[in-house]
């Protein structure tokens, strides 16, 4: 569980075309960072993987299934959001149970669902409390809980450190790293920060202009960048 497949996907706003015909594999279970210079279409591209967005022509298949068509509710995917999307007046119990009670999921197996993903990100001893009496970290985490029980296919994730501060968004990246080891879940992860892409990725995708630049793992694109923008970008020289 957890493939995706890009197919030809284009996306046009109006006129411009910000993402020309592009081709994708993610393998189940993959890290994989999106990674390139501010407006070069990172989010446009989650955002359509999401179904947040609809694409103008190709196709997304998702474990094997048709999902270009497809509402985000149905995709099995779940967005993680920065903290400052947690609801301030619920405490964390609610907001991680949020998306269950959307989607009317009985009381108990939300509860089982909480506890686990409490268990997971250290937050049992918090459920009660709200957002504004956490650390930043800990509010990070609880944005992360919200996905975590929905029991996605894929982990979706938009710049989700870039409002923490230095010291935090290090620490912050090995929590993830650590999700991702012990969920073995498809993770997409979108970044500006070569760093973050280096450190974090099975596979770095390199994206310019909406396009695929190169597509390899950190020490393939250091090694054998393919050209000078991804050389530049990974920061090796060539
Ligand atoms: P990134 O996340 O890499 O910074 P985006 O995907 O947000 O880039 O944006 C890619 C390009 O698409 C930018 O030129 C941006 O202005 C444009 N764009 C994004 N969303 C919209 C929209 N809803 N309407 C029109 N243009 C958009
Ligand atoms: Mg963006």
């Amino acid at each position: 569980m957890g493939r995706i497949t890009l197919d030809k996907v284009t996306k046009r706003f109006g006129e411009v075309e910000v993402i020309p015909p592009l081709d994708l594999t993610i393998d189940d279970g993959e890290f994989v960072v999106f990674v390139g210079p501010s407006g070069c279409g990172k989010s446009t591209l989650l955002r359509l993987i999401a179904g947040l967005e609809d694409v103008s022509s190709g196709q997304i298949r998702i474990d094997g299934e048709d999902a270009t068509q497809a509402p985000p509710a149905k995709r099995k995917l779940a967005m993680v959001f920065q903290s400052y999307a947690l609801y301030p007046h619920m405490s964390v119990r609610k907001n991680i149970a949020f998306p269950l009670r959307m989607a009317g999921i009985d009381k108990a197996e939300q509860d089982r669902r909480i506890e686990n993903a409490a268990k997971v990100l250290n937050l049992t001893d918090y459920l009660e409390r709200r957002p504004g009496q956490l650390s930043g970290g800990q509010r990070q985490r609880v944005a992360i809980g919200r996905a975590i029980v929905r029991e996605p296919a894929a982990f979706l994730f938009d710049e989700p450190l870039s409002n923490l501060d230095a010291a935090l968004r290090v620490g912050m990246r090995l929590e993830i790293s650590e999700l991702h080891e012990r969920l073995k879940t498809t993770m997409i992860y979108v970044t500006h920060d070569q760093v973050e892409a280096m450190t974090m990725a099975d596979k770095i995708v390199v994206l310019r202009a909406g396009n695929i630049e190169q597509v390899g793992s950190p020490l393939t694109l250091y090694r054998e960048p393919r050209n000078l923008f991804v050389a530049g970008f990974i920061g090796s020289p060539k």
